[in-house]
């Protein structure tokens, strides 16, 4: 079953992975993490094909597509 999991506290809200998403599914989130960040979450996963590259791209590993 396909999934994405956001590690919240491992992102530093840098936008990289918002800027790649080809569907624009990633946004930064309101909430702030333990490191005063604001980390990314998914708009809306129906939409997510899984094509891996928020993941590829993020320097921080925060990112993990189950496919
Ligand atoms: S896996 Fe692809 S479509 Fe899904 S959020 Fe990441 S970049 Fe966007
Ligand atoms: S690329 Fe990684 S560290 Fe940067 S905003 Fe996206 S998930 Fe967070």
């Amino acid at each position: 079953m396909k999934k994405l999991v956001i590690d919240v506290e491992r992102c530093k809200s840098c936008g990289i992975c918002i800027e790649h998403c080809p569907a624009g599914l990633l946004v930064l989130s309101r909430e702030i993490n333990s490191k005063g960040y604001r980390p990314v979450r998914m708009k809306d996963e129906e939409k997510c094909n899984s094509c891996l590259l928020c993941a590829l791209v993020c320097p921080d590993l925060v990112i993990t597509v189950y496919r």
